[in-house]
């Protein structure tokens, strides 16, 4: 910033020569302190026809001390007062002095005091204390003497005024830009540089615009600008076409300004040039209606440098807020963004606005299968599609990977409206691509909650959506929020129970029904609070699933049940099969096997004995990657069982080219065996099933007598329920077990 940079230009023309100028300079004004008239007359005739640097004199007279203090009060910038001293008292002249002084606070104001009588010269530390500038006997004041007096007070003057308005201005200009340097962006920071350019030229922030120049799109002849912020009468900034149409000389001011890199200045109006090291080179326009004095030119010459700092500072901070409030990849708004427009139309009141949270279904398997570059375009595509097609009210942002916000009107952005935008097909790459959305929906009308709330309660409706109907829409309600902060609560807990051991396993007999004898036990997840509650694995579990958290759970389950299982043979030399429940989570983790096999490794027991059970679920995930789990399970001698069978999956083929080992007949069906008369169908049909394909077949929940004959028509053996036990913790099965007669 070393260069002068208020250099003006256009430095040609001299203000004294201008038509309009010399009305403009301001007279020396000289006020006339005495109570004889005569003295006013010669003073009078004595600085006739004077000037200085071109400025004349105004002579303003006062008769008497009071008289005097009326018009200092009422007129500013007095530059000379010739003060008699002897007038309404002895010393009237000095009194006048103190109140200059002291509570006038005029401090530059020139005294030159007049005395009659030598015997009234003020003694000389009040000269000094009172700054009077002359002391002078009436008789001297010859006219050449009173010439060279006022014309030294009024050169004094004017030093000791510019000097203390450059003081003045550079304190403006240092706390100026300690005020704008805390702005943040370049709009901000031009509004800043006109409210403080007003107050250091003491002008009205009027006709006062800040350009900030096109450099991306600009060629020689072409300069663009826009107007980045106005005041008065151009406030607010209306179009910025219309200011630079109508106004032609603003126009060529700008241009010309662009064009030198510097500021310049006509007779009524001067553009100052900031410059930017970012490229953002800034202009504002000036319509002062009066010729910059010196002083004023040299002080904006350092307010200029100093704000170019600000500038570059100001730029980066636009940058910032970019990238806080920007998504780069679709060139949209983002999530922040999203908060920020949500909390403006809350406070606003803007009516029926809604927003919805579109995510495009199974996108990962895009960017898995054909490349994050095709998952990227595909993101592009739809941004631009929503672009395209959705009415100008309705905003979008981009809230995370695949998830998009829409924010808008209601009857806009209904899922109808919104699937007749989406289901066309995309262009990728040439391919067509048809994609489905699952959305939630959140109607603003709480009035009293934040963008950052709003956001988090579509996103309630979203989750939901997703597990409960992928595809369509759901709209929030608090009963989705009350849930999902029990099942937060519930998970806080959980997570609690697990570290301080408040959950155990509990262990259900599976018994064959022609000898009596216990072939196994499953493994049953249980959670007992230390107030003794028990909350059922129905409610937890799925809760675990959803969190992850099963994982740790799992391999806990694991570790226990085989523990126990060990337990169990060494003392009572009895060998169990035991069945673990596996959730889909678990079976799909990339360290499931492994995890496995460091099990297997540390209980020494044989791995036979070891069922997983999982849900048909299972079935439906990438099926080479279930046989590849099913051959290592296989490979080391444990069973894999399809729980619950029946219940899930309808398409049965998946038996056949995947390899299990049993099937657990649901209770449901068990249930209805005797209560319907066709209540016996599925199980048989099951039994079936596995006979054909050579797999073991279990009944699960079996509670009566009637139940356990009529399985045994069926051909199914092996039985689990309440018949023979429910599940029981360790100590309760041993006792259990020894209970039973061989
Ligand atoms: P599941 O694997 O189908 O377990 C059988 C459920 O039926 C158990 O409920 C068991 O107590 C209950 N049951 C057994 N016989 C009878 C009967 O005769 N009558 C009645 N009314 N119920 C019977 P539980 O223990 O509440 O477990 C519920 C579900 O929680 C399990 O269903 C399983 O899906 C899950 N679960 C339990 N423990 C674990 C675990 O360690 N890991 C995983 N991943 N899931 C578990
Ligand atoms: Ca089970
Ligand atoms: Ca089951």
């Amino acid at each position: 910033m070393s260069d002068k940079l208020v250099i003006f230009a256009e430095e040609s023309s001299d203000v004294t020569n201008l038509p309009d100028a010399k009305n403009t300079l301001r007279p020396w004004k000289v006020l006339v302190v005495d109570d004889d008239q005569d003295v006013h007359e010669v003073t009078k005739f004595g600085l006739k026809g004077l000037t200085f640097l071109n400025q004349p004199l105004e002579l303003l007279h006062a008769f008497s001390a009071a008289e005097a203090l009326k018009v200092l009060q009422s007129t500013p910038n007095i530059a000379v007062v010739l003060l008699d001293v002897v007038m309404e008292t002895d010393h009237a002249g000095l009194d006048l002095v103190h109140i200059i002084r002291e509570e006038l606070q005029l401090k530059n104001t020139r005294i030159v005091l007049r005395t009659g009588q030598p015997g009234y010269a003020p003694e000389i530390e009040i000269i000094q204390k009172y700054d009077i500038n002359d002391y002078k006997n009436k008789a001297d004041l010859t006219r050449t003497r009173l010439f060279t007096t006022v014309t030294s007070a009024i050169r004094s003057y004017s030093e000791i005024t510019t000097l203390d308005t450059s003081r003045k201005g550079l304190e403006r200009i240092v706390l100026a830009s300690s005020a704008l340097i805390t702005l943040h962006g370049t709009r901000e920071l031009a509004n800043g540089i006109i409210t403080q350019l007003a107050a250091l030229l003491s002008i009205a922030a009027e006709g006062m615009i800040c350009f900030k120049q096109n450099t991306d799109t600009h060629t020689e002849e072409e300069e663009e600008f826009s107007i980045v912020a106005a005041s008065g009468d151009l406030d607010p900034p209306s179009h910025d076409a219309i200011i630079l149409d109508n106004n032609g000389n603003v126009q060529a001011m700008l241009v010309e300004a662009a064009s030198k890199r510097r500021s310049i200045k006509n007779e009524y109006a001067c553009v100052l040039f900031f410059p930017s090291e970012c490229g953002n080179d800034m202009f504002l326009y000036l319509d002062i209606q009066r010729p910059l004095i010196e002083t004023e030119e040299q002080l904006l010459e350092v307010f200029c440098s100093n704000i170019s700092v600000c500038l570059d500072n100001a730029s980066i901070l636009d940058r910032l807020h970019n990238y806080a409030y920007f998504d780069s990849l679709l060139d949209i708004p983002n999530r922040v963004s999203l908060a920020k427009h949500i909390d403006q139309v809350m406070l606003e009141k803007i009516e029926n606005q809604a927003i919805v949270l579109i995510d495009i279904d199974h996108f990962s398997e895009v960017n898995d299968t054909l490349g994050t570059d095709s998952g990227d375009e595909l993101l592009r595509l739809v941004a631009n599609r929503l672009r395209e097609k959705l009415p100008e009210d309705v905003f979008i942002f981009r809230v995370s990977g695949d998830t998009f916000g829409l924010l808008g009107p209601q009857q806009l952005t209904t899922p109808s409206e919104i699937n007749k935008i989406l289901l066309q097909p995309f262009d990728l790459f040439g391919d067509d691509l048809t994609i489905s959305t699952t959305q939630g929906i959140y109607i603003l009308k709480d009035a009293n909650i934040s963008g950052t709330n709003v956001i988090k309660r579509a996103n309630i409706a979203l989750k939901r959506a997703k597990t409960v109907v992928r595809g369509e829409s759901v709209e929030y309600t608090h009963e989705m929020e009350r849930e999902t902060h029990q099942r937060m609560l519930l998970l806080q807990g959980l997570r609690k129970a697990h570290a301080e051991s408040e959950l155990y396993l509990a262990y259900q007999p599976q018994v064959d029904i022609r000898t009596g004898k216990v072939n196994g036990l499953e493994a049953l997840m249980r959670w007992k609070t230390k107030t003794g509650t028990m909350i059922t694995p129905d409610q937890f579990i799925p809760v675990a699933e959803s969190s992850g958290l099963i994982i740790p759970l799992g391999e806990w389950v694991i570790d226990t049940a085989l523990r126990d299982i060990e337990y169990l043979e060494k003392r009572y030399n009895q060998q169990l099969q035991i069945g673990i429940n596996i959730s889909p989570a678990q079976f799909r983790h990339p360290n499931f096997l492994q995890m496995l096999q460091e099990k297997l490794d540390k209980f020494p027991l044989p791995a036979e004995q070891i069922e997983f059970e999982v849900t048909e679920s299972v079935a439906m995930m990438d099926t080479d990657k279930v046989r590849d789990i099913l051959q290592v399970i296989h490979n080391s001698g444990a069973r894999v069982a399809i729980d619950d069978f029946g219940t899930g999956f309808s398409c049965l083929s998946y038996l056949e080219t995947l390899n299990f080992d049993r099937l657990k007949i649901d209770k449901s069906f068990i249930d209805k065996m005797l209560s319907q008369s066709t209540g016996t169908h599925i199980p048989e049909m099951i039994i079936n099933l596995g006979k054909d394909l050579k797999m073991d077949v279990i009944a699960e929940g079996v509670e009566t007598e009637e139940q356990i004959q009529r399985l045994k028509a069926l051909s199914c053996f092996e039985v689990q329920g309440y018949f023979f036990a429910k599940p029981m913790e360790l100590t309760q099965l041993e006792q259990w077990l020894q209970n039973r007669p061989a």
